[in-house]
């Protein structure tokens, strides 16, 4: 059975980084998963993510058990899930991270960032942490849906990170250091552009990675940017799958169809959602999600600017236009033979299926199309008999139509 050996080591990243946190030597700063952690790492902040411990709700298949707590407090169900199980989970006092990682609870914070580069929700969920623990809140709102990045529009992102600076100056009890801001953002970079290399391993006909794998061992680039951990575990990694794809060491043999994986995981269905492509003889490779956290503008001597740009420039804060764009690159690139399209039940930010993208992209690249509807943390949303079911169908079309072009 295929098995990638970096998965002990990730264990302990993953254990190392949930135990500095519950140690609680230093101060602890919540932030999105697409925040400025690089600037709050730079003030010696432990950053904790809450989006991080929402996926671990889900994959835990726990967020069913809190979502309705956060319902009774006024919640809807149709909100975005993560912060809904979250928001659950902190009204029960109760979470997974007891279990797996031996915390009594999530950290508490001595200061929460946000950026909406992926969504305004971020914003609600995060000011009702702010209220909990009456914690200093800042936050980043740059423009969205951006076509191409301008840099007035990095004038004025920066600008709003620069304004961070005094409630960072006066949490973390240190003057702002441009040195080791630079310091971070190169390791950052360097951690992403390895992440990176990880991710286009895939595009070998003997791919190594799936996408489901990539949920898994994308957990340093989310919660670790900006150290020297992160970037020792991907140097590993890439080792192993390059020395993989040397030796024609694919997760699937014989793949006979190349999937691309646009939306969000469903966290709860992974093992099930895996073995279902595995069992078909079909191979997910490629996501948008995995992909969000490859962050190729990073660049150590023009911090401000080149973090402003490559967090307003990624794929969930772009146009339509220019996400078309950028997926029908991905497809030449991993030789996708389709794409599947999860409809997200409750993150209307993550689902590109809703406005003609499906049928635009068809036709200007030729791969056809399968939108499944579900959820990331929600499984209320999900039909699993009704999801098999299409997705093979779908399959036995590709693999079909594939035959008929090569006779
Ligand atoms: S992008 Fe979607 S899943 Fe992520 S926090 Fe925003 S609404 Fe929730």
């Amino acid at each position: 059975m295929y098995k990638i050996k970096a998965a002990e080591d990730l264990k302990q990243v993953m254990n190392a980084y949930f135990t500095k946190l519950k140690n609680g030597k230093n101060k602890i700063a919540w932030c999105t998963s697409v925040g400025p952690a690089e600037l709050l790492r730079s003030f010696g902040f432990e950053v904790f993510f809450p989006e991080n411990h929402g996926a671990l709700l889900g994959a835990t298949r726990t967020a069913m058990e809190y979502i309705p707590e956060a319902i009774k407090c006024g919640y809807s169900s149709h909100v975005c899930s993560y912060t809904t199980a979250d928001i659950g989970s902190y009204l029960a006092k109760s979470s997974p991270l007891q279990k797996h990682y031996d915390m009594k609870t999530v950290p508490k914070p001595d200061l929460i960032a946000y950026n909406t580069n992926q969504c305004r929700e971020v914003q609600d969920w995060f000011n009702f942490y702010a209220d909990e623990f009456s914690c200093p809140i800042v936050g980043i709102q740059p423009p969205r849906y951006v076509d191409e990045v301008s840099d007035q529009e990095v004038e004025l992102v920066v600008k709003q990170m620069k304004k961070m600076l005094p409630v960072l100056e006066e949490v973390s009890g240190e003057k702002f250091d441009l040195n080791k801001f630079k310091e971070t953002v190169k390791l950052s970079k360097e951690a992403t552009l390895l992440w990176q290399k990880v991710l286009k391993t895939s595009t070998d006909i003997n791919a190594p990675l799936s996408f489901f794998d990539g949920t898994i061992h994308m957990g340093p680039i989310v919660v670790l940017r900006g150290t020297q951990i992160a970037k020792d575990y991907y140097s590993l990694l890439l080792s192993e799958l390059e020395n993989n794809v040397r030796n024609k060491i694919s997760f699937l043999p014989k793949m006979k169809t190349r999937i691309f994986w646009e939306g969000m995981p469903i966290w709860g269905k992974l093992r099930m959602m895996s073995d279902l492509f595995i069992s078909n003889g079909s191979g997910v490779l490629a996501s948008t999600y995995c992909s969000s956290w490859v962050f190729d503008k990073f660049d150590e001597n023009n911090p401000w600017e080149s973090t402003a740009r490559a967090y307003t420039e990624i794929f969930i804060n772009r146009s339509d236009k220019a996400k078309e764009k950028m997926l029908s690159e991905w497809f030449k690139e991993f030789k996708i033979d389709g794409i599947i399209y999860h409809d997200t039940k409750t993150c209307f930010n993550n689902s590109n299926a809703k406005f003609g993208m499906p049928q635009r992209l068809q036709k200007l690249t030729g791969v056809p199309s399968l939108i499944i509807e579900g959820d990331l943390c929600d499984l209320r949303f999900f039909s699993e008999g009704q999801s098999i079911t299409k997705i093979e169908t779908f399959l036995e079309q590709i693999e079909d139509s594939k035959i008929i072009i090569n006779e």
